[in-house]
């Protein structure tokens, strides 16, 4: 089977729409010049939109943990302390990443368990300068309360440090209105382009509190990023990987062309549809919620059933064609991820639901087809 056969369902890589592909295709320009300058002020600007921002966005050529690092490294002295909250992979990178630059007041939940936020309270009430949280925790498929958690920063007075990596560009995101004074998203998400960008808003505030940070990382340092996009042509402080601005540019376009609220809408009416599928065959969430908490809506994660392991799950799935994803770490072979980002249309949900079923009889688990597909169609239909 060719490449370009396979569907990938996983929640990033996703598919790259053929004239985003085209758009990376262009002559080399120089990073220096008008064009480039051009093409960033046009990305930073759908992308303040995006992120529903009036804070400064910068786009970093290296992934989502590059931005991660930039935001924590940037911000957090040796002696300063910083909420880490965990309750999946992505949150407890955020943890050592932290225990890298400074001291790290860990909130640790279970994977897949819901934030709580009087424990959080605590924490933060022991005066950190800082609080990170992923708000959509793609190991796990929870949906985490990043306006809460906002809420709480104010009033401790510590910066909000958010992972958007997997929620920006896919769900409703409000970088000024929830108060979150760092924000990263990854190309290979929602935003629907290759991978190896990251985009990153940080508040006045968030630059206030860099004045004096030792050991600030050299290539992710932002205010490096400031100093050169505040130039009169706007630019990156060190030669950006210029093809996939050129895609970055192209999906940003697609992005505006849907619509944020149509987008949305699309995201969460697929991951809905993969829910009712599951429910309709017999599989389990695998997130436990709160009533602060969701399941997310680029990605959904389930509990491998008794008759079949998530990673053979995974296996049978990628012989059928079909890239999903398993779990991370201890969750390896219990759970399985499908995800629903980027610009994927429904027939692409509903072949991938299609194989599961296929998959899931195989092993006894279901005794009839067309429950899954019948309930995801149902709730398809709606934005069709
Ligand atoms: N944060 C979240 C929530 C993610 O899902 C990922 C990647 O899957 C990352 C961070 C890391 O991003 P990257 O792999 O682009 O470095």
């Amino acid at each position: 089977m060719d490449l370009e056969d396979k569907l990938l369902m996983m929640p990033g890589p996703v598919p790259v729409a053929p004239r985003i592909l085209r758009a990376m295709s262009k002559p080399m320009i120089n990073h220096r010049s008008m064009e480039f300058s051009k093409i960033y002020d046009d990305c930073r600007k759908s992308l303040k939109k995006i992120f529903n921002t009036n804070n400064d966005i910068f786009v970093i050529s290296g992934s989502g943990t590059a931005a991660m690092e930039a935001a924590i490294g940037c911000t957090l002295g040796k002696n300063d302390s910083i909420v880490a909250v965990e309750n999946g992979k992505f949150g407890e990178r955020f943890k050592i990443i932290a225990s890298r630059y400074g001291k790290v007041i860990p909130a640790e939940f279970e994977w897949g368990e819901s934030i709580d936020l009087d424990l959080v309270e605590d924490k933060l009430s022991e005066g950190a300068k800082a609080i990170a949280m992923v708000h959509n925790e793609t190991s796990t498929g929870i949906l985490n309360p990043a306006e809460d958690i906002g809420k709480l920063a104010k009033k401790y007075d510590a910066l909000f440090i958010m992972d958007g990596v997997t929620s920006i560009g896919g769900d409703e995101v409000m970088v000024d209105k929830w108060g979150v004074d760092i924000a990263v998203v990854g190309s290979q998400k929602c935003i629907g382009a290759p991978p190896g960008l990251s985009m990153i808003s940080v508040s006045e505030k968030a630059f206030d509190l860099m004045e004096g940070v030792d050991s600030v990382p050299y290539y992710s340092d932002l205010k490096a990023y400031k100093k050169s996009a505040d130039k009169e042509l706007t630019q990156t402080p060190y030669t950006p990987a210029i093809p996939l601005f050129y895609g970055l540019q192209e999906s940003l376009n697609i992005i505006m062309e849907e619509g944020m609220d149509a987008r949305i809408n699309r995201h969460r009416t697929f991951a809905m549809a993969v829910r009712k599928a599951m429910e309709s065959m017999d599989i389990e969430m695998f997130p436990s919620l709160n009533e602060y908490s969701g399941y997310s809506n680029t990605v959904s994660a389930m509990k491998a059933p008794e008759s079949i392991n998530g990673n053979d799950l995974k296996r049978e799935m990628l012989e059928r064609g079909i890239i999903i994803a398993g779990g991370q770490a201890h969750l390896s072979g219990k759970i399985f991820r499908i995800g629903n980002m980027g610009n994927i249309n429904a027939n692409s949900l509903l072949t991938t639901l299609q194989s599961l079923e296929t998959v899931l009889h195989k092993h006894g688990h279901i005794t009839d087809f067309g429950a899954g597909i019948e309930a995801a169609s149902d709730v398809l239909d709606k934005v069709l």
